[in-house]
């Protein structure tokens, strides 16, 4: 069996480190916004060349809480790819505000900045750009969009830890960034967490306070704040596992190397990558007419694959309401039908790349005849 994901192996290989980390935390007798917090927010936002770093309770909060600390809410408009998981929208609508989802481009999946001027209205308040599938968007023309409308640009950089967009890292590509440490993410903790990064003074205080109730002195509160903070427990994990996280992030790329030198078969679209992207391969897309078959040919050759995502957030019964036209977002839609994630994790095994790359030519070339 070739598993899709794996982060116990990942794990595994620094089990030692990991215990002793949590042993510490453990008998330090202090869980909540303590050292490990503070040391973990100083050495991320260095990974990230920002000035700094807030750690808070998962993903979906830290986008969240960016949103909020910029008073974005009930009336206003949040621009955000539909090519996306579905937390990016439910930060906007978390808020109060409404998503307003925008075609990606057709080869990156990313967000088209050419079709984001259209969609913004007066009540337009932030541009919020994907990194998707750990390939920086397209920054300088969302930048510059945004420049000219006076719109804020938050970044969600969930998939993406370490990625690069012309040199510069992602997480100090936008006014904010928000990072998830999901435990399958790049940077994964062993349980949920967040991190908001920015060169923003004054919105690292904000969020610094709604993550703790809104409050900067114990029971005096100045925010009708949120209770989302990064624990003790996972920030002494975090800061051990970003030590690794360079190197993880090359095993990706050589990972991604070997399907992209081993898959070149014309009835397969390939990732993308220009020329100013590095991307982290958090997932190996590939698209085929032929997906659905695909996928359950390599499922019958005990290959797990999975889709990202399935349902665009405009068709989902959650979003209803959105109001979106049939075949407004066909791009969308199209990709949510043809899209395949391949196996990618952190110890997967080259000579299991090269059977899935066996297994995907073999289907291509059987399906012909
Ligand atoms: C994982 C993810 C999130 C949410 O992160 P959580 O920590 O699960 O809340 C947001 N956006 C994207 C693109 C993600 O992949």
């Amino acid at each position: 069996m070739i598993k899709f994901n794996d982060p116990l192996v990942e794990n595994k290989l620094i089990e030692n480190e990991i215990k002793e980390a949590i042993n510490k935390v453990v008998d330090s007798g202090w869980y909540i916004l303590g050292n490990e917090v503070e040391q973990f927010e100083e050495e991320f936002a260095d990974y990230c060349n920002t000035m700094y770093c807030v750690g808070v309770g998962n993903g979906l909060e830290a986008l969240h809480l960016i949103l909020r600390a910029y008073d974005i809410g009930e009336g206003d408009e949040v621009i955000i790819p539909a090519n996306t998981y579905i937390a990016t929208a439910l930060a906007v609508s978390y808020a109060g505000a409404k998503p307003v989802l925008v075609e990606p481009d057709d080869r990156t999946y990313n967000i088209n900045p050419e079709l984001i001027e259209e969609k913004i209205t007066k009540n337009t308040k932030a541009i919020m750009p994907v990194h998707l599938y750990g390939q920086p968007a397209d920054m300088d023309p969302i930048n510059e969009i945004a420049k000219e409308y006076n719109l804020k640009v938050i970044t969600d950089a969930a998939q993406a830890h370490g990625a690069r967009y012309k040199d510069q890292k992602v997480g100090s590509l936008a006014a904010a960034a928000g990072f998830s440490f999901y435990p399958t993410k790049n940077l994964g903790a062993l349980g949920d967490g967040g991190a908001i990064t920015t060169d923003d003074k004054e919105l690292a205080e904000k969020v610094r306070t709604l993550r703790n109730y809104g409050s900067q002195k114990k029971y005096y509160n100045k925010y009708k704040g949120f209770n989302s903070r990064l624990d003790e427990m996972q920030a002494a994990i975090l800061r051990i596992k970003l030590k690794y996280l360079d190197k993880w992030n090359s095993e990706r790329q050589k990972n991604a190397s070997l399907y992209l030198d081993g898959l070149d078969n014309e009835d397969i679209v390939l990732p993308f990558v220009p020329e100013w992207a590095e991307p982290v391969w958090h997932l190996f897309i590939v698209r085929t007419e032929k997906r659905d078959e695909l996928q359950n040919y390599l499922e019958e050759n005990d290959v797990q694959t999975q889709i990202h995502y399935p349902v665009p957030i405009h068709e989902q019964e959650a979003y209803k309401d959105l109001g979106v036209d049939y075949n407004e977002l066909s791009i969308t839609e199209k990709l949510s039908e043809r899209i395949l994630s391949l196996p990618m994790f952190i110890g997967l095994k080259r000579y299991k790349i090269k059977e899935v790359n066996s297994n995907i030519k073999y289907y291509f070339s059987k399906s012909e005849v």
